[in-house]
């Protein structure tokens, strides 16, 4: 088995040498942010200037969404009691986006599971498990039509909030982007988490390699059972390794499923969506961030019938790494060419 560190980092090392050319200037950058290890790095002229306005953006949308922050927008709508709030045009484009991706998921995807995340004890590591009963009393306050928007007013009926963790990180990796491309930052990566962004190509002018993480070694977050070759694209990992707790022999993680409110047993237990960050032609950016980590954690939910399906129906225009608990990979045909597995304990499959 190949240890890498994280979802990409595997090909931080130039490789050029004796050929006369300066190596490009190399800036990175690592630090926490929405609850996470974020780490990025960027190659050429201006590159730092480029990665520190990136991290400005990504610790302004922390301070927006975070709703265990007491100063975010998304806790002042979750303890707003059902009053009107003004939540600004930005979380409000975000709550169109998670309703558009839960109608397009039968409702798997689904944001405002927080009572129910938190009565796992997932926002505050206090772990427990609760009674079906409990669950089923919390899952009567969730459900996206409780949530009403009227402009850039939006209010929460009585109980129910909102959790953006299964976008957020998604939709930063966008304006990540958007700083790239407006800084004219020509190479390199961001990981968000389990959220990457691959930027242009390396500079030997290879993709960049992501690696998928092993989900069968989750105390080894260098574990990866295959890796990615991708230049000018998003990759995003959700997996029932990221966040969970054991009792009695079982593992409880933090991915939840709407239907019955407890962690989604649906025999995958890492999903990958990949997608483009540029047309084909190289001239239009793509936001397609926010979409594959709603995505990730959707199919997830899905399991692997389901979710091939959602794959072939075209809704969206992504490819998929799926992993299931009996140790088979399935790739979507789009990655064909650019996955590859690592090491042994795996039987990989591609899907058309
Ligand atoms: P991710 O790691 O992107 O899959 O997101 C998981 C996080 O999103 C969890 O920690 C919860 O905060 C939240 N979440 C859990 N289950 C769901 C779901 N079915 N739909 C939307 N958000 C969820
Ligand atoms: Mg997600």
């Amino acid at each position: 088995m190949k240890r890498l560190t994280g979802l990409l980092l595997a090909s931080a090392v130039l490789t050029l040498s004796g050929c006369g050319t300066a190596a490009p200037k190399e800036a990175s950058l690592q630090f926490i942010s929405m609850d996470t290890n974020m780490t990025f790095v960027g190659y050429g002229e201006g590159s730092e200037e480029a990665l520190a306005a990136a991290r400005r953006e990504v610790d302004r949308l922390d301070a927006l969404l975070d709703r265990t922050d007491s100063g975010s927008a998304v806790f002042r709508l979750n303890h707003a009691h059902g009053e009107r709030v003004d939540a600004g045009a930005e979380l409000c484009g975000l709550l169109d986006m998670a309703k558009s991706f839960s109608e397009a998921t039968g409702d798997a995807f689904d944001i405002t599971l927080a009572p129910v995340s938190s009565a796992w004890g997932f926002t505050a590591d206090a772990y427990r498990v609760p009674e079906q009963a409990e669950l089923d009393e919390l899952l009567t306050y969730t459900g996206m039509n409780r949530i009403h928007t009227d402009g850039t007013d939006v209010s929460l009926e009585d109980g129910t909030e909102i959790d953006l963790g299964a976008i957020a990180k998604g939709y930063a990796s966008d304006k990540v982007a958007e700083v790239f491309a407006e800084t004219g930052l020509m190479q390199g990566y961001a990981a968000l988490g389990g959220n990457v962004l691959a930027w242009g190509t390396r500079t030997d002018g290879n993709p960049w390699r992501v690696g998928v993480r092993d989900p069968a070694v989750p105390e080894d977050p260098g574990a990866c059972l295959g890796i990615l070759q991708l230049t000018d694209a998003y990759a995003v990992t959700s997996g029932n390794y990221e966040r969970y707790f054991e009792q009695d022999g079982k593992r409880y993680h933090h991915i939840i499923d709407p239907a019955t409110g407890r962690p989604a047993e649906s025999g995958l237990v890492s999903v990958t969506i990949v997608a483009d960050s540029r047309s084909a032609d190289g001239r239009t950016l793509l936001t397609n961030g926010a979409m594959c980590d709603a995505l990730s954690t959707a199919l997830f939910v899905m399991g692997e019938e389901k979710a091939l399906d959602f794959w072939r129906s075209g809704a969206y225009a992504f490819d998929a790494v799926l992993v299931t608990e009996d140790s088979r990979v399935l790739v979507t045909s789009g990655l064909a060419d650019r996955f590859a597995l690592e090491g042994s304990g795996y039987a990989c499959e591609t899907v058309s």
